[in-house]
C-alpha cells in the first residue's frame, strides 16, 4: 500500500499546486481565514501544506489534517483566484487520502491484533474460533440476529479484513492459508 506522500504524488498534480502564485487574492473570500486570520486556515496556506506533504517535507500530518478539516469546502476561494486554481478538487483528493489511510490502519491494527496476538499463538483458541464460526453459520442465528455478541466480536473483526466467515467465505491469513 502507498504511503500518504505517495498517494499525494499520484493523485494531486504538482502543476495544480504550482498554479497557486501566492498572491493572496483569495484570502478575503475565505471565511475560515477571515475568522482566524491564520495562514494555515487560508486557501493559500492549505495549498502550501498539500504541496509540502507531496514533496515529503512534512512527516507529521496532524496539522495538515486539521487545516483541511476546518476548511468548509465552500469553494468561495475559487472564483476569487486569478490563476484559476482548482482548489476544490485538491481538497477532495487530500481529504480522501487521509480518510483511506485512517480506515486502513484501523482495520489492519484490529485484524493483526486478533489474528497474530490472540489466535495464532494459541492453537486451542484457533480451534474454538473455527468451531464457533461453523456452529454459528449452521445454526441460523446469523440470519435471525446480526447484532449478537458473537457477530460483533468475531465476524466483524474478520469482515474488517475484507473477508467474513459469517457470510460463508474463508479467512485468508497472510501465510496464505485459510482459517
Ligand atoms: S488567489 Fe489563487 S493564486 Fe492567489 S493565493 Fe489564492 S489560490 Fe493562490
Ligand atoms: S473552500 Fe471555503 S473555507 Fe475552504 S479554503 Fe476555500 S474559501 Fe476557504
Amino acid at each position: 500500500m502507498n504511503t500518504i506522500r505517495e498517494d499525494f504524488e499520484e493523485r494531486i498534480e504538482e502543476n495544480e499546486l504550482l498554479n497557486c502564485m501566492r498572491c493572496g487574492f483569495c484570502l478575503p473570500a475565505c471565511p475560515t481565514y477571515v475568522e482566524t486570520k491564520s495562514e494555515v486556515h487560508s486557501p493559500r496556506g492549505r495549498i502550501a501544506l498539500m504541496k509540502a506533504v507531496r514533496d515529503g517535507e512534512i512527516k507529521e500530518y496532524e496539522e495538515v489534517e486539521h487545516s483541511l478539516n476546518v476548511c468548509l469546502g465552500c469553494r468561495a476561494c475559487e472564483p476569487a483566484c486569478p490563476a484559476g486554481v482548482n482548489y476544490g478538487h485538491m481538497l477532495e483528493e487530500a481529504r480522501a487520502i487521509f480518510e483511506e489511510h485512517k480506515n486502513h490502519s484501523f482495520k489492519e491494527k484490529t485484524v493483526r491484533k486478533t489474528v497474530f496476538h490472540k489466535l495464532f499463538p494459541n492453537q486451542k483458541r484457533m480451534e474454538q474460533a473455527t468451531s464457533l464460526l461453523s456452529f454459528y453459520q449452521k445454526s441460523g442465528l446469523q440470519k435471525n440476529d446480526s447484532k449478537t455478541w458473537f457477530y460483533e466480536n468475531t465476524s466483524e473483526t474478520y469482515a474488517a479484513n475484507g473477508t467474513c466467515p459469517a457470510q460463508g467465505q474463508s479467512v485468508k491469513t497472510t501465510g496464505g492459508g485459510d482459517l
